[in-house]
């Protein structure tokens, strides 16, 4: 499926995105998604990530740009 996703600062988010959760950056076991409102957070810069749009995002080759707008969405969706 799709590979590793990194943060709009550079760092990596996830090791790869699948449709049942996550594997993290540097190894180790699947995270499942628990709820299709769970977020990723970058270790960096602690942005937030909705995972079923990383899911989305992965499935496309646009992924950098798309996740910038995906930021954008939550700092929005933050501050509201
Ligand atoms: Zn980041």
């Amino acid at each position: 499926m799709a590979g590793g996703i990194s943060c709009i600062c550079g760092a990596p988010l996830v090791e790869e995105v699948t449709e049942r959760g996550v594997y993290p950056v540097g190894g180790g076991p699947l995270i499942p998604f628990s709820r299709p409102t769970d977020y990723v957070m970058c270790e960096s810069c602690l942005r937030t990530y909705n995972v079923r749009s990383l899911m989305a995002r992965a499935e496309t080759a646009e992924a950098i740009e798309s996740l910038e707008r995906l930021a954008e969405k939550v700092e929005e969706a933050e501050q509201g």
